[in-house]
């Protein structure tokens, strides 16, 4: 069975992927790699930031240096998330500063409440018809390399099994007010198209099947199964 390291220490985004990939992989977080290395986002695009998390994590892996607890079975790739909300009225934002809206001049995240006090602050003024917005996720997926490469060329591990990119979208409008419990994030102020209840109302049941990070992972499954192909990174793998 297929291994996916999930490299997010958010536990919604954990329970969201487990939940919609259900038993078809083996799933290690990075909870199961404790001294896993910290991610800094700074990259300008979800991409660039998928990739920075999945890279990581696969080269920490790849340097031999991770004590691993777990025999990890072959083959193994690393999952990175990178997600967030743009509102199109905001020209995007809060866009890949999702998680840190409510304070942009701080690096760790803002508590949801606030990140959502904002976005109803900053479209205070605007119609309903001209909330709208996605949820976007992109997901990097990574091969581990089965062994420490020792004196490794950069380019060898990309050569087999190339990056992969898989991004999913999810189209609905930013609400009036807050409305709801489940979820996280922006989840009680996105309404989806479609539907008249936000995401933080609507539960699980529906997110799971219509979400932008269901869209991506559905993407991830196929091409996991061989079905399809998804767009290839030309980026190398580097691998010291
Ligand atoms: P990151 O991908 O960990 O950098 O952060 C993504 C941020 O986007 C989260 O902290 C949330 O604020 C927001 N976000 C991403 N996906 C969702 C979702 O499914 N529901 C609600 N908010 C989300």
């Amino acid at each position: 069975m297929t291994t996916l390291l999930i490299a997010t220490r958010n536990l919604h985004k954990v329970e969201e992927i487990h939940a919609i990939l259900g038993g078809q992989f083996e799933l290690l977080t990075l909870e199961d790699f404790p001294a896993a290395p910290a991610v800094v986002e700074d990259a300008e695009t979800f991409v660039g930031n998928a990739l920075k998390k999945a890279d990581t994590l696969a080269n920490w892996l790849a340097a031999g240096i991770s004590n691993l607890k777990f025999q990890i079975s072959n083959p193994a790739f690393v999952l990175a998330d990178d997600s967030g909300l743009e509102v199109d009225a905001l020209h995007g934002e809060p866009g890949i500063h999702s998680a840190r809206f409510a304070a942009l001049d701080k690096l760790e995240n803002s508590p949801d409440a606030d990140n959502n006090a904002k976005l109803l602050r900053l479209l205070k003024d605007t119609p309903l018809e001209n909330r709208t917005a996605r949820f976007r996720c992109v997901i990097a997926l990574v091969p581990v390399p089965e062994k420490r490469i020792e004196n490794a060329s950069p380019v060898c591990l990309a050569d087999e099994f190339p990056t992969q990119i898989f991004d999913g979208a999810c189209e609905g409008v930013i609400q009036l007010s807050a409305s709801g419990a489940k979820g996280f994030g922006y989840d009680p102020l996105f309404v989806p198209d479609g539907f008249t209840k936000s995401f933080a109302e609507l539960g699980e049941e529906v997110k799971h099947k219509i979400s932008h990070r269901a869209k991506a992972l559905e993407q991830l499954t196929q091409c996991l199964h061989g079905k399809t192909n998804a767009s290839q990174d030309s980026r190398r793998i580097a691998v010291s």
